[in-house]
């Protein structure tokens, strides 16, 4: 066809197509050029325009929070209460350390090289015994290791959803799981966390949205510290089995208890097959081994080993087998009773400085275990504004939006007991309580 043929907005069209791609530069009153990427170094707009390539991204405004409490630690003298860190002085590196110097040379070379996707086999044998003995019947074949629970969370998100589903989630919950859903334009709708399941409210959404998904922590919850007491697991189990509701439980808390032991999973309740199970040692071990796990039906778990394969081939096969001499020679229950211990005392420290330091301006229920003291600002006080005082202060936390998928939150906030000792956590309070006290004056 001749250029005459084309109509004047094909051209348009055609030019912005290019301008978009960078090929091409438009200056207003002037025309449109041939842009020169190697001219273009360092300017305002460098010759490939990055940003545009990008495919669109769901991002929720509080969906940065905790990467940049993380990645911006305040000075030296600050205390973070924000990040969900267990203590790095309560590490077990000594056993790690000692496994390395003893079992090394045993090791056979081979599992250094690539293994299987679903992870280092000795380890799946051995979370197999870990879960049977929790109540969770299960053979290697049903558990798949992650880098990580957080891993999970994407592959299950990658494999099961498309953007217009429903997801049913707890409010609050945890920041990394209301993103990935989000990310993945999947629909959210929540669950109030309160004394009582809301068992009805499920079953009104099961019947209106058919959901694809229900994400759960059941135990000790990220943020509220909450439980689910047995019976009402049991009735969300029967619920859940009349509708073929998939339950994604994610526990990693549940070992962290500093009275009664909680009651049994959903997974070991499961009786329809219905719920996969993510666990992890970021907790109860350290966040850097990058090694969690999946528990579930073994058509769900080759699904997602070959989503994985995509992401990673396998997780570190090194750490892999860390892990799994570490459970082998039965290092984990001593370790748990030491943490268990140490950090009842910590939360027990937390929530009496708080009640008195700062009793006037929040309420909270003592959580029986995890890591956080979930606050309820009583003054009409903006936990947004109180972290900007507070952080001038030397003392950081989550505000309450971050767990919210909707705009609630504001009057809430989340402090994390495990990461510091007692007399950090003093010093933290006294400080929070400095902050209450300048931006009432404000
Ligand atoms: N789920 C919940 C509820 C969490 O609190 C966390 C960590 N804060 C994760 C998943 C991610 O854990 P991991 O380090 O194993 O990826």
């Amino acid at each position: 066809a001749s250029l005459l043929d084309v109509s004047r907005t094909t051209t348009i069209n055609a030019y912005r197509h290019l301008e978009h791609r960078g090929f091409v530069k438009t200056r207003v009153g002037s025309g449109t050029y041939v842009s020169d990427p190697l001219a273009e170094m360092g300017s305002e707009r460098p010759g490939i325009p990055w940003p545009q390539l990008f495919i669109p991204y769901n991002q929720s405004p509080f969906s940065s929070i905790l990467r940049e409490l993380v990645a911006n630690p305040l000075g030296l003298e600050s205390i973070s209460l924000g990040t969900g860190m267990p203590d790095p002085k309560l590490y077990p590196l000594k056993i790690f350390q000692s496994l390395m110097e003893s079992e090394l040379n045993a090791l056979n070379l081979a599992d250094l090289g690539y293994i299987p996707t679903e992870g280092y086999t000795p380890l799946r044998q051995t979370l197999a015994v870990y879960l049977r003995n929790k109540g969770i019947n299960v053979t290697a074949e049903n558990v798949m290791i992650l880098s990580g629970a957080q891993q999970g969370l994407y592959l299950i998100t990658k494999t099961i959803l498309v953007p217009g589903d429903y997801v049913v989630v707890e409010s609050p919950t945890y920041i990394g799981a209301i993103q990935q859903f989000q990310n993945a334009g999947a629909r959210l709708l929540t669950l109030p966390c309160s004394e009582h399941f809301p068992l009805a409210l499920l079953e009104d959404y099961l019947i209106r949205y058919r959901p694809k998904l229900l994400y759960l922590i059941p135990t000790f919850k990220n943020p509220s510290g909450r439980v689910i007491p047995e019976h009402q697991r049991r009735e969300l189990l029967q619920l859940a089995a009349r509708h073929r509701l998939v339950i994604l439980e994610d526990d990693p808390y549940s070992e962290l208890y500093y009275q009664d032991a909680p009651p049994p999973s959903l997974k070991a309740l499961d009786n329809y097959d219905g719920v996969a199970y993510l666990g992890t040692f970021s907790k109860i071990l350290f966040p850097g081994l990058r090694t969690g796990f999946i528990a579930a039906n073994p058509s769900l778990i080759n699904r997602l080993a070959l989503e994985k394969q995509y992401v990673d081939l396998h997780s570190n096969n090194l750490t892999q087998w860390l892990v799994q001499l570490f459970l082998e020679q039965g290092n984990l229950s001593d370790h748990l009773a030491m943490v268990r211990k140490e950090y009842k005392k910590r939360r027990d420290t937390l929530v009496r400085v708080t009640q008195r330091l700062c009793g006037d301006n929040l309420t909270f229920l003592p959580p029986q275990g995890g890591f956080y003291l979930w606050c309820r600002l009583t003054k009409n006080t903006s936990s947004t504004k109180l972290l900007h005082e507070a952080t001038k202060n030397g003392i950081s936390f989550v505000p309450g939006q971050a767990f919210y998928p909707t705009l609630e939150g504001d009057q809430e906030l989340r402090l994390c007991f495990a990461t510091h000792d007692e007399t950090v956590l003093i010093e933290g309070v006294k400080r929070l309580a400095k902050s209450f006290s300048q931006i009432h004056k404000k």
